[in-house]
């Protein structure tokens, strides 16, 4: 990144947002704020090139219809690729997930290919979609606190070698393959089921961002008092609703 200057972008908002994923934008951008980095936030349409130059590119989630053209136009654009090429960091959510992996079953129920930035497949779940409250434990090499969240999705994601999980479950389900794991990561790309937004429950993801972005281990603390409230309430009722 630029001395001071942040790039932020967020990824197909036309496309990509139908559950409220933009949250994680808001929260990057506020966390970068307080502490004192300027940051600019690039929302890019699927008609528009995604900029090669940005330092953290947020992926939502979406339906089955705009994710698989969502996967067409990134296929098509390449931008999203070359910018992991140049050390950008990636973080997605659901269906930009599913994306992010080297395929998943499209809305005609046809092997789609992704971007292959996450050695994951997805497949379509036989059973029912998987949907509610996540309690989670983020993987011990990122020294994050327990991961809440909430999941809708049919798709069922399965991780290759060079995947790690990004959380196991305590309650939910999260990839959905039975073994506890959710979502997966590499160096700087990241996947996750967790809408919520994420990272209205989980600052501290924000927060790692920020800080690979920034090449630093730590970063001046903030008051997380809401943070914290949201967290709490959420983590109870996952807790009552598995109870
Ligand atoms: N269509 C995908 C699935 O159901 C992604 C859904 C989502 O992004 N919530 O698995």
């Amino acid at each position: 990144m630029n001395q001071n200057s942040l790039r932020l972008v967020w990824v197909y908002p036309d496309l990509l947002s139908t559950y409220g994923d933009q949250g994680n934008a808001l929260v990057v951008e506020r966390r970068a704020r307080q502490r004192g980095l300027d940051v600019s936030r690039l929302d890019v349409r699927s008609d528009q090139q995604i900029p090669t130059s940005g330092d953290i590119y947020l992926v939502g989630g979406g339906e089955d219809r705009p994710q698989r053209l969502a996967a067409e136009r990134l296929r098509r654009d390449g931008g999203l690729n070359r910018a992991v090429s140049n050390g950008a960091i990636v973080f997605s959510v659901c269906a930009g997930y599913q994306i992010l992996g080297h395929e998943f079953i499209n809305d005609l129920g046809q092997r789609e290919p992704g971007l292959g930035l996450l050695d994951v497949v997805s497949t379509r779940g036989e059973g029912e979609r998987c949907v509610g409250d996540v309690l989670g434990d983020i993987d011990d090499r990122l020294g994050l606190p327990p991961l809440t969240g909430f999941e809708n999705h049919q798709g069922v994601t399965h991780l290759g070698p060079s995947a790690r999980p990004f959380a196991r479950v305590r309650f939910g389900n999260g990839n959905g393959t039975g073994d506890g794991t959710e979502g997966a990561y590499n160096d700087t790309v990241f996947g996750t089921y967790m809408h919520g937004p994420v990272m209205a429950r989980n600052p501290h993801i924000a927060d790692l961002l920020l800080k690979l972005a920034l090449d630093v281990n730590a970063l001046p603390p903030v008051n997380d008092e809401w943070y914290e409230a949201l967290r709490n309430e959420r983590i109870t009722a996952a807790t009552q609703a598995t109870a």
